[in-house]
């Protein structure tokens, strides 16, 4: 008989905490996981699946004005925003119950409350009671977070997003990273009147330069109206600032342009879960920057970056070691500084994408629980970004690469075949970038639409190391758009 009450407690039910305790258990392993939440976590619930359902919804009055211009007699109706929110809460329900289910048939003892450290195997449960265990795995994702500005709880972050009773008429984003740069095409495909402000000098740091400079410029295209160096000094409620104009009035989704009239709210919403800021539609807000420009937006969103959740965690009694923004410090194999303490996912801040918690959660089962040696990889890991058109990634930007050893990058920029034909200004970049002493392809980029299905397959292509020659020895796929790919002859430069 144990000692411990179990043999892992996973606290936090999202993505690596869900496939954690079930690989754990599907050992032998007794597991218990709590959730103060819902089930599924920042992907499921309020991050990466409700945002690409919102991106398919945003995309649908392209491709009614695209079809209009292939010949149909395409007419766009409104966008009903109640109708949507309405289905896409359904589904998120029923994804929910899939969590649920997949715990429960795998033996995982839910609870459905808050857990806390007390000690290096000991937790306390917000519901009464503490349980012991062998091994404790923290899984409490982050946050997104609000930078230091008086009043900036009046705006929305993106957990909100999902949550709006009505679609605003304008909104203004703060930051140009992942989120902001998706929800800014997103609401722009809804027709709301998108600003941005970026207190630097581009989007999407980090990414690499062509690409950033590609995708701004196709936001541009769509309206989204982009402020670089530029940051709120203050803000508040509009009541204040009557004579500053709002933005979008007169020319926003509310008035039909360009995707057709809002629904009213829908009553039968009214068991939805609400703004989990209080800041609901209707209570525009005044801005002023810091180029001087006042202006009035129905919200703001707060796009300005994530931290760990690791408040309140008991951490600090239990000995846990953390860093410099919050988060748990663990070694290769996502061991803390206490041994029986493991962390995964976003609240180490290593690489917060869905998929990289779930291969740390597995490669955690692996080690403790099948005596494996798995550290986890965090090598060549491919991206999206669902901007339209979307940014994939994997590898090395050009930029990055030019520090390390001589390059030679191969290009391709065009107007693909289903825009030009309608006369679209949507361009395609495909970028590959190559040591040029190996030959080895260090980094594959491409902005299209369906980017991030396409770096999917080349990433397993960058991931073995194969070299630009054995990309062309792939006989190309025509008519198509990433024939490109295996068909750059010469590179656009070198250095
Ligand atoms: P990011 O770190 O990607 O971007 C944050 C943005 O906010 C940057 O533009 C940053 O500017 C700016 N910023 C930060 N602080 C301030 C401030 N005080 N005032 C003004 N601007 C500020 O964070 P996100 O919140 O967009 O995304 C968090 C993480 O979530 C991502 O890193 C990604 O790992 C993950 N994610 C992944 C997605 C995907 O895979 N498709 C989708 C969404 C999120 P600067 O660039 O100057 O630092």
């Amino acid at each position: 008989m144990s000692e411990f009450d179990y043999d892992l407690f996973v606290i936090g039910g999202g993505s690596g905490g869900v496939r954690a305790a079930r690989t754990a258990a599907a050992t032998g392993a007794r597991v218990a996981l709590a959730e103060e939440s819902r089930l599924g976590g920042t992907c499921v619930i309020r991050g990466c699946v409700p945002k690409k359902l919102m991106v398919y919804a945003s995309e649908f009055a392209d491709t009614v004005e695209a079809a209009r211009d292939y010949g149909w007699d395409a007419q766009l109706g409104g966008f009903d925003w109640t109708r949507f929110r309405h289905r896409l809460h359904g589904e998120l329900d029923r994804l929910e119950g899939v969590y649920r289910a997949m715990l429960e048939r795998s033996e995982v003892r839910i609870f459905d409350t808050r857990a806390r450290l007390t000690g290096p195997h000991e937790v306390a449960l917000a519901e009464g009671g503490s349980v012991s265990a062998k091994h404790i795995l923290i899984a409490t994702g982050g946050s997104p977070v609000r930078p230091a500005l008086e009043h900036a709880d009046l705006g929305l972050v993106s957990n909100d997003m999902f949550l709006l009773d009505r679609l605003p008429a304008s909104l203004l984003i703060v930051g140009g990273g992942y989120i902001g740069c998706e929800f800014a095409c997103i609401m722009a495909g809804l027709g709301v009147d998108v600003t941005m402000f970026l207190r630097g000098g581009q989007i999407l740091n980090g990414f690499d330069d062509e690409c950033r400079g590609l995708v701004a410029e196709m936001m541009h295209e769509r309206g989204i109206d982009i402020h670089t160096g530029t940051s709120i000094v203050a803000m508040g409620p509009s009541g204040d600032h009557e004579d500053v104009r709002p933005v979008g009035a007169g020319s926003d989704a509310a008035t039909g342009a360009p995707v057709g009239p809002r629904a009213a709210p829908d009553p039968a919403l009214e068991g939805n879960p609400k703004s989990e800021t209080g800041a609901e539609a209707g209570c525009p807000l005044w801005v002023q920057s810091t180029t001087g420009r006042e202006a009035v937006y129905d919200h703001v969103l707060f796009a300005t970056g994530r931290a760990p959740n690791t408040g309140d965690l008991g951490l600090d009694a239990a000995g846990v070691e953390l860093g410099r923004s919050g988060e748990v410090v663990v070694d290769a194999y996502s061991q803390s500084s206490v041994p029986s303490i493991y962390a995964i996912g976003d609240v180490t801040d290593r690489v917060a994408l869905t998929p990289v918690a779930i291969r740390e959660g597995m490669a955690f089962t692996r080690t403790v629980f099948q005596g494996e040696d798995c550290p986890v990889d965090h090598d060549l890991i491919p991206s999206a970004v669902f901007t339209q058109p979307q940014l994939g990634t994997v590898g090395l930007t050009e930029e990055e690469a030019r520090t390390r050893c001589e390059i030679d990058v191969y290009c391709a920029a065009f107007r693909p075949m289903h825009s030009a034909f309608i006369g679209r200004p949507g361009r395609t970049l495909l970028k590959l970038v190559v040591n040029r002493e190996t030959r080895v392809v260090m980094g594959a980029h491409i902005v299209a639409d369906d980017a991030g299905e396409m770096i999917q397959l080349i990433g397993i292509a960058v991931k073995n190391k194969l070299t630009k020659e054995q990309f062309d020895a792939t006989c190309a796929v025509h008519p198509t758009m990433m024939e490109e790919l295996v068909t750059m002859s010469q590179p656009a430069r070198s250095g």
